[in-house]
């Protein structure tokens, strides 16, 4: 199984992966996390990175293709992968069809998580993370029990930088300008399911299950 997965920052795409992960032993493979543990290590990628992601802007597609092409060569990526944030412009999800015809493969489905705008605000607003485990919260819709404190381990929560305000506001322009019409490349595929991605997470995922036909 090999899948892109495609939506708006906020829209719930990562929360799904997790999902899909928890049922399926592939690796759930974020572009923005293996950035935002490049920058935390120091590396001169991480470096480079840094000062897109503060910004709100995609990292370079020369950055993020080399760094994706040597993920999907380790050893765990052979029964499949999630994609998760990438590709999220044209060039990467042509380069991306590129490395996989070259290995004799293909992609199973491309899966749209749809959220209306103005939802996405809030979401990622009151975004929050486990620093020790990753789980995902809301303070608005999936406070913890205590705040800033992982209900699962005990870790401390943290609010990612690129998640104030100013900076959404620029990841969302560039979703909408950049990333979306990944959409329309991928429908003419014919490889595309769209899910609405509102309501409880245990229903979207259920919506997405059936989109991929799995159980
Ligand atoms: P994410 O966690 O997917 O929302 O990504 C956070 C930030 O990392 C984005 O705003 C970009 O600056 C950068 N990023 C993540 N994935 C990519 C990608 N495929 N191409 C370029 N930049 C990316």
């Amino acid at each position: 199984m090999r899948i892109v997965l495609l939506g708006a920052p906020g829209a719930g795409k990562g929360t799904q992966a997790k999902k899909l992960i928890e049922k399926y032993p592939i690796p759930q493979i974020s572009t923005g996390d293996l950035l935002r543990a490049a920058v935390a290590a120091g590396t001169a990628l991480g470096k480079e990175a840094k000062s897109y992601m503060d910004k709100g802007e995609l990292v370079p597609d020369s950055v993020v293709l080399g760094m994706v092409e040597e993920r999907l060569k380790q050893d765990d990526c052979k029964e499949g992968y999630i994609l998760d944030g990438f590709p999220r412009n044209t060039k990467q999800a042509e380069t991306l069809d590129k490395m996989l015809a070259s290995l004799n493969m293909s992609l199973s489905a491309a899966l749209s998580v749809d959220v209306p705008f103005e939802d996405l605000m809030k979401r990622l607003t009151g975004r929050r993370t486990c620093k020790a485990c990753g789980q995902m919260y809301n303070v608005y819709f999936n406070a913890p029990k205590k705040d800033n404190v992982c209900d699962k381990c005990g870790g401390e929560l943290f609010q990612r930088g690129d998640d104030k305000e100013e900076t959404i506001k620029k990841r969302l322009d560039v979703y909408n300008a950049q990333t979306a019409p990944l959409i329309d490349y991928y429908g003419k595929k014919g490889i595309l399911k769209a899910v609405a991605g509102t309501g409880g997470i245990d229903d979207i995922f259920g919506k997405v299950c059936s989109a991929l036909g799995i159980n």
